[in-house]
């Protein structure tokens, strides 16, 4: 009798384990199926890096950016288009991880989770990828940094459709530079996406914060006036203009990105509603996307640090840190009543199963502003861009709202330069972000890169 019992708990623990590990083998599965399929050793998918057999990419006007041919992978014409794309596509090298060949290489490769990869071409599913940007937009973009360190993006403020998407420094997809100790400065952070992996001192665009933060909370922002000297002492440390502003009222202020008026309002909000607000603004948030493509955390903390350092970050200094995605999703809320469009990228994959599960592509619009602030905010932004287009600067003839910074970065380098915000055009709804990285002021380095681009996507 005990023997019969011992077989029969051997019997059916030897069914329980087989039961757990089948539902175990089935779990990693489903988990791990892409990234099980795309190692070396399986031989449907090897060539070119997975990419070999990897369905076409588009643009949003159907130009093809890239295809495969007899297992090579192959880039659209023009040098300075392939560099301008390099970061949003991605090259064989997989280095560049949020690049679209990295990220929906699964996709790309044909490989589907129920009809698998090694399926003749002729039942393949359709493994092509259409995509948001505009090839001619990018182009110009990418022309107009002359080679110096940046991005831009420019974005469908209704839709969240991603039309400009460029980082700098690049380098041909078709034909990737050896790097080297000698020449691995000039390719300083090349395969990163500078558009949604770096974030950079934002300068007076951060005013554009501050001034949210002001109209939240300080009830008689309106009626109150700031005289700026040319320098504010705060606890013995000069906050300084370039010259004397006098008196102003806050959209004075505004316009003429006055640092003694904005260090005053950083201060009279405080650093934990200065913090709130940036934070309603998507600071210090890991949470955003573009398409299934992550967008680092911009930074934004001034609470236990003193009034000087205060009154810094508000006028988008001290250690406050900036992603230029954010900055144009923040441009976005302040162009649509105070709802940030979620930025996205991939028009359409191609796969059924996604096409099924349409949050795949696109993340929730974020809510930033209430829409009495946002369009307070925009009356301050169309005051700047009045003075801005005083100067010089005209988006193909369009009105716009905008903001430029000149964030320092030190003593021996040429400031960071910034142009921030959106054309006020419903036939145009395009918000922006630009940064070049020791550019001068933004309005002379920033604001034509942006312009570049808005002019290809006015023209079409
Ligand atoms: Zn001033």
């Amino acid at each position: 009798m005990k023997r019969i019992m011992t077989r029969s708990l051997v019997l059916w623990f030897v069914t329980f384990a087989f039961l757990a590990g089948t539902v175990y083998l089935g779990v990693m599965t489903v988990w791990h199926h892409s990234e099980w399929v795309q190692q070396p050793f399986n031989g449907h998918m090897a060539s070119a890096n997975g990419l070999g057999r990897a369905g076409k990419i588009y643009d949003r006007n159907d130009l093809v950016l890239a295809y495969s041919e007899n297992d090579e992978r192959y880039y659209c014409d023009g040098q300075s288009t392939r560099e301008a794309l390099l970061h949003v596509l991605g090259d064989e090298s997989l280095n560049i991880s949020t690049g679209i060949q990295s990220r929906y290489r699964t996709s790309l490769s044909g490989y589907n989770f129920i009809l698998g990869a090694g399926i003749p071409d002729s039942l393949r599913p359709n493994n092509d990828l259409k995509l948001t940007v505009d090839a001619d937009a990018c182009r110009a973009a990418y022309e107009a940094m002359y080679g110096k360190k940046g991005a831009c993006v420019v974005y469908n403020y209704q839709t969240g459709a991603v039309l400009c998407d460029i980082s700098t420094p690049s380098y041909d997809p078709a034909d990737p530079p050896e790097i080297t100790e000698e020449n691995e400065s000039e390719y300083d952070g090349v395969y990163l996406d500078n558009v949604v992996s770096s974030t950079f001192t934002p300068g007076s665009t951060f005013k554009i914060i501050t001034a949210a933060a002001a109209i939240e909370n300080i009830p008689d922002i309106y009626d109150q006036t700031f005289t700026c000297y040319g320098s504010l002492d705060v606890e013995g440390n000069p906050i300084t203009c370039e010259y004397a502003h006098g008196t102003q009222t806050f959209s004075e202020a505004f316009a003429h990105s006055c640092n003694c008026a904005f260090a005053e309002i950083a201060l009279q909000v405080g650093a934990d509603k200065m913090k709130e607000t940036a934070e309603q603004l998507g600071f210090n948030n890991d949470s955003f996307s573009m398409s299934e493509i992550p967008i680092v955390t911009s930074h934004y903390d001034a609470t236990g640090a003193g009034d000087n350092y205060l009154a810094w970050s508000g006028i988008g200094q001290y250690e406050d840190l900036a992603n230029p995605m954010l900055m144009a999703m923040i441009s976005s809320a302040v162009a649509n009543s105070g709802t940030a469009a979620a930025p996205y990228i991939v028009e359409d994959d191609g796969n059924l199963i996604n096409k099924l599960n349409i949050t795949v592509n696109k993340s929730r619009d974020v809510e930033m502003l209430s829409a009495d602030t946002a369009s307070k905010v925009k009356e301050l932004m169309k005051g700047s861009a009045e003075s801005y287009a005083w100067r010089g600067v005209s988006l193909s003839g369009l009105d716009f709202c905008a903001k430029t910074g000149t964030a320092e970065v030190g003593e021996d380098k040429e400031p960071t330069a910034w142009f921030v915000g959106f054309i006020d055009d419903d036939a145009y709804p395009y918000a922006f972000a630009a940064v070049v990285v020791e550019g001068g002021y933004g309005i002379d380095a920033a604001s034509p890169v942006v312009a570049a681009a808005i002019s290809e996507l006015v023209d079409k």
